[in-house]
């Protein structure tokens, strides 16, 4: 209990709706489980409680109605704590380590702002500006998105490992605009059947490009020992054959595919000689039915 008597959940829960954040009691893990008390709870302390008359919709009932939170903590004074993403921000979820070094080699030096949640199992979340897009797993390997209709369950929540949510850069921080390499993702283009019938033309050349090379980009910097270098040349040929089309440019390929391959442990010499292979090899077989 805090100072005044209150629960610190019911505290932090007041505060967020305060801000005009919408919450949401979830159930509590136990030490043993789950406060759901099924014995194959596969989320314990991450899925909204319900209740008759209190909670009924789930989701649906997140509210910023200090009245009817009250109610909530009263009930469950250990709920969890979640809040409703996609209307005032919209949170990317990061494994580590493979959605860290996915997303770094997505983004690469350009640094994410705004608040961050040091998550309960080492995760951590990331808090941007809404981008109206709905959830999205495994938007990259590691990488999940909650969007509108989502839900993050947010600090001081208990994870079932024992240990807390935490605000590493607090909620009152300005958030940043969704890194555009990541928009690309949450929106692929979509290439467009010509009338023809037989080849799809793409619309927005850069675009498909950006979204290939982040794609191929977060694929190498995950893969596992073993797999790196043929994983590196797969994508260095199938974004040479796409450079063949001038949708992207060698430089830019060779760039970001070095740091993603840099980031999964290759060596520098090997990289280069592999980037260098599977671009020539890619641009002498451009990707069908993507020319206009
Ligand atoms: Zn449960």
């Amino acid at each position: 209990m805090g100072p005044l008597g209150m629960s610190p959940l019911l505290r932090a829960a007041l505060e967020y709706a305060a801000a005009g954040i919408p919450v949401l009691p979830l159930h509590s893990p136990t030490g043993t489980g789950c406060s759901c008390g099924r014995p194959d709870c596969d989320r314990p302390g991450k899925h909204p409680r319900w209740h008759r008359s209190l909670l009924r919709r789930g989701l649906h009932d997140a509210s910023t109605r200090a009245e009817l939170i009250r109610r909530w903590w009263t009930r469950w004074p250990d709920a969890n704590l979640a809040l409703r993403t996609g209307d005032r921000f919209d949170v990317c979820d990061v494994d580590p380590p493979g959605g860290v070094a996915a997303l770094r080699a997505l983004v690469r030096d350009r640094r994410i702002t705004g608040p961050v949640v040091r998550t309960g199992s080492g995760g951590w979340h990331l808090y941007l500006r809404p981008t109206g897009a709905g959830n999205r797993t495994g938007l990259l390997p590691g990488v999940d998105w909650r969007g509108a209709g989502g839900y993050v369950v947010a600090p001081p929540s208990r994870h079932a490992s024992g240990r807390d949510y935490r605000w590493i850069r607090p909620p009152a921080v300005p958030l940043a605009d969704c890194p555009p390499e990541l928009t690309v993702l949450l929106f692929p283009p979509a290439p467009r059947r010509s009338t023809a019938g037989t080849a799809d033309r793409v619309r927005h050349p850069d675009r498909y490009g950006c979204a290939a090379l982040a794609a191929e980009a977060g694929s190498v910097a995950v893969a596992p020992v073993g797999t790196r270098n043929s994983t590196l040349y797969r994508a260095a040929y199938q974004l040479g054959q796409l450079a063949a089309l001038d949708l992207l440019d060698d430089r830019d390929i060779t760039a970001v595919l070095a740091d993603a391959a840099r980031r999964s442990g290759l060596g520098r010499y090997e990289t280069a000689r592999t980037i260098r292979s599977g671009l020539r090899t890619g641009r002498r077989h451009p990707r069908p039915g993507l020319a206009a």
